[in-house]
């Protein structure tokens, strides 16, 4: 499958790894849109949250994205968790990923 994420998640494209543990790779965006952006994906290829119906997995997403937080030292100043899905919803990557953002004040749709 032609997936970028995928290939991410194979090693068989440079990424700056934040996190991996047994199911998420987490990874700096390449385009961030805040001081701190992350990308968290589960290394098993899901198209789109509506795809995934593992909730454990999801869960984890959720909880991998707070770790991550404490870890950078933004949680308690604040961050964003964001899952863009399909056309309207500003998906550009088909598979499923967690932006986190921070660094600066957040306002609008994604900041
Ligand atoms: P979305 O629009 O929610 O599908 O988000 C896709 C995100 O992936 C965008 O913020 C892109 O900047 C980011 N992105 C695309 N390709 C890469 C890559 N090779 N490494 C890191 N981030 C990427
Ligand atoms: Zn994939």
């Amino acid at each position: 499958m032609d997936c970028i994420f995928c290939k991410v998640v194979k090693k068989e494209i440079p990424s700056t790894v934040v996190l991996e543990n047994e199911n998420f790779l987490a990874i700096k965006d390449i385009n961030p849109q805040a001081p701190t952006h992350v990308l968290i994906m589960p290394k098993k290829h899901y198209s789109t949250i509506l795809e995934c119906k593992d909730s454990d997995l999801l869960g984890g997403m959720v909880i991998t994205a707070s770790k991550i937080a404490e870890q950078l030292g933004i949680a308690e100043k604040g961050f964003r968790v964001v899952v863009n899905t399909n056309r309207e919803g500003g998906q550009t990557v088909f598979h499923l990923h967690m932006h986190l953002l921070a660094g600066r004040p957040l306002s609008g749709v994604m900041g």
